[in-house]
């Protein structure tokens, strides 16, 4: 099975629509999108974005955001901007996307894949960034590969069985990574609505599960309409601008 997976949309719509044309004109061919949680949030475009995941073949989780957006945890936890940008987004999401985001689940098990939005310890809050959090996390889960996001930053942390050491590798766009059988690994798609690496482009990434091989791709997008559309809707300016930085 070949599955799209992509992580931390945020409310971008250009950037959504920028990837799947790019999956498209890449000739990927997924049979499925798997969405790590933070459909929503930071962005302008939450009815869009929650109604165009729909129209795919998809399995979503919840992300902290979508959380907070659903009044389910205490936004004095958000740094102002994401909170008020949070509090926007729950007055102006319909009613029927809302309850989409509701019945999300926190974490998805699929065949050897363990899928949440932040760690298999925190599923929906802990940040996976370096190799200590990594080693705490192998153990908490059964398959051989945890795909998860919450940092919009793609990595690839790999459990080598052989050594018993765990290490980071960062992926080169484009360069296909081979999954292998003597080891287990968490994958990071990056972000595909705000990445925060760095590299303004949107991220996402191809699982192949039959071939085991992961490749992490970069897509321009019209970072400028995003932008404008958050302007109109008085989003925070700092939201606005850490766009064009992909920080
Ligand atoms: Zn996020």
């Amino acid at each position: 099975m070949r599955c799209l997976i992509i992580s931390d949309i945020h409310s971008n719509l250009a950037a959504f629509e920028a990837v799947l044309a790019d999956a498209k004109s890449r000739n990927l061919g997924h049979d499925i999108v798997w969405c790590l949680g933070d459909v929503v949030g930071y962005g302008p475009d939450p009815n869009e974005c929650v109604e165009l995941l729909r129209t795919l073949a998809h399995d979503c989780l919840t992300g902290n955001h979508d959380y907070a957006v659903l009044g389910k945890l205490d936004l004095n936890t958000f740094h102002d901007s994401a909170a008020d940008a949070a509090r926007w987004t729950r007055a102006t999401l319909h009613p029927y996307n809302l309850s989409y985001l509701d019945q999300r689940p926190e974490t998805l098990s699929r065949g050897d894949f363990t899928l949440v939005h932040g760690s298999p310890r925190e599923p929906i809050w802990e940040y996976m960034l370096d190799v200590a959090t990594a080693e705490d996390n192998f153990p908490l889960f059964k398959s051989s590969i945890c795909l998860l996001g919450h940092t919009h930053v793609p990595l690839i942390f790999v459990e080598d069985s052989g050594s018993k050491t765990v290490r980071v590798n960062f992926p080169e766009p484009g360069v296909p990574f081979m999954l292998r059988k003597n080891c287990r690994y968490i994958l990071n798609p990056g972000g595909l609505g705000q990445p925060r690496d760095g590299d303004a482009r949107a991220s996402y990434a191809l699982l192949d599960t039959s071939e085991r091989v992961w490749t992490n791709y970069r897509c321009e997008y019209d970072v400028k309409q995003t932008q404008q559309r958050m302007r109109k809707a008085g989003l925070p300016a700092k939201l606005i601008e850490r766009l064009e930085f992909g920080r």
